[in-house]
């Protein structure tokens, strides 16, 4: 997509202990001392959470504190089942905080001190579950900026698995819309319409909607002569997102063709992209918060960018965190405007 090209260039187990109460009525007790584990949920947990039948209950919102009839996870699993949704990586307890990052509002970095964010956009794609391995060998969590038809059909069989992995992974699901506009070239309505459609197969596929969005290209906040556009952004604040950006583009999307024989070796298509993280880093303090964007849609970006990035980022001793934790909402809870069962059970399909 040429024009990306041009503005994105631009641009457990730890002891992690579940006290569970016991005996007759309530409560999940927990204390939460860690939060990030390296072991996968397996599809048979996955399974057990869906619902079947079109008769599952309607999403819930988040900030609804965890019931106290809420089942627990399946044996060996630690983490906290919410309306039938499975966080295996997370001991949540009591109400789920107020969410920090403020509807509407755009950030184009992290805030928290001393944190760095790695974000993927554009995918699942077929390079992704090599990504989730390499996430999971760090023991790292990111945000996934997701496309509903893009790259690929969100409501493939395969994409579909690919989504739900790193959703159970503990990564951050977040919209990058249904098909990847210039939100700017559209209407209030049509700008709803990418962002709605892609909850519905957020909703079937995983059961959330994500709270968190990134415009295509930055579109109407920034880098695309359409800055601080108020109608996409109003209308975002209306759906209930928070709008983020970056302040690191790696470049991928412009430099790399994603094809071979490649024009540029893995030497100077590394030079290009590690120089654009080195020039934005080094100059600024240390430990100063930072953001970056890159794609899991390109081959040379997991096996070679995303190696170097997370090796450079832990050596300067940043904590790797997804971009709402960086922003202030560290509750998984907060990252989504509603939890609940998937829904779907019949395919759907992606003509745009
Ligand atoms: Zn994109």
């Amino acid at each position: 997509m040429s024009s990306e090209k041009v503005i994105e260039k631009r641009s457990m187990q730890t002891k992690n202990k579940i006290l569970v109460a016991t005996v007759s009525a309530v409560v999940i007790v927990g204390v939460a001392l860690g939060i990030y584990f390296g072991v996968r949920n397996s599809d048979n947990n996955d399974s057990s959470n869906k619902s079947n039948t079109s008769t599952a209950p309607d999403p819930v919102p988040t900030n609804a504190p965890v019931p106290t009839s809420a089942p627990e996870p399946p044996p060996g699993i630690n983490g906290t089942m919410i309306n039938g949704t499975l966080f295996p990586y997370y001991t949540l307890t009591g109400e789920a905080p107020a969410p920090v990052g403020i509807d509407g509002k755009v950030y184009t970095n992290c805030v928290t001190p001393n944190t760095f964010s790695i974000s993927f956009d554009d995918g699942p794609s077929q390079w992704t579950h090599e990504l989730l391995d390499l996430l999971e060998a760090e023991q790292l969590k990111v945000t996934f900026f997701v496309n509903g038809d893009n790259q690929d059909c969100i409501y493939k069989p395969e994409v579909q698995s690919i989504l739900k992995r790193a959703f159970e992974s503990g990564h951050q699901i977040a919209s990058h819309t249904w098909s990847h506009p210039e939100l700017t070239t559209l209407s209030v309505e049509g700008i709803t319409t990418e962002m709605t459609r892609l909850e519905q197969a957020f909703k079937d596929i995983l059961g959330i909607v994500p709270r968190y969005m990134r415009p295509p290209f930055g579109d109407g906040t920034f880098g695309n002569g359409n800055a601080n556009d108020l109608k996409v952004q109003n209308t975002l604040k209306g759906l209930g997102y928070v709008i983020t950006t970056w302040d690191i583009a790696t470049g991928d999307a412009d430099i790399d063709d994603n094809k071979t024989p490649h024009k540029l070796s893995d030497e100077e298509l590394m030079s290009k992209e590690q120089l654009e993280v080195t020039s934005t880093v080094e100059p600024a303090p240390d430990g100063a918060p930072h953001m970056q964007l890159m794609h899991d849609t390109y081959m040379r970006t997991i096996r070679l960018m995303a190696p170097w990035s997370i090796k450079y980022i832990k050596a300067r001793g940043y904590k790797m965190v997804p971009v709402a934790t960086c922003l202030g909402d560290e509750d998984p809870r907060t990252w989504y405007k509603l939890i609940g069962p998937p829904a779907a059970t019949t395919p759907t399909t992606c003509t745009k």
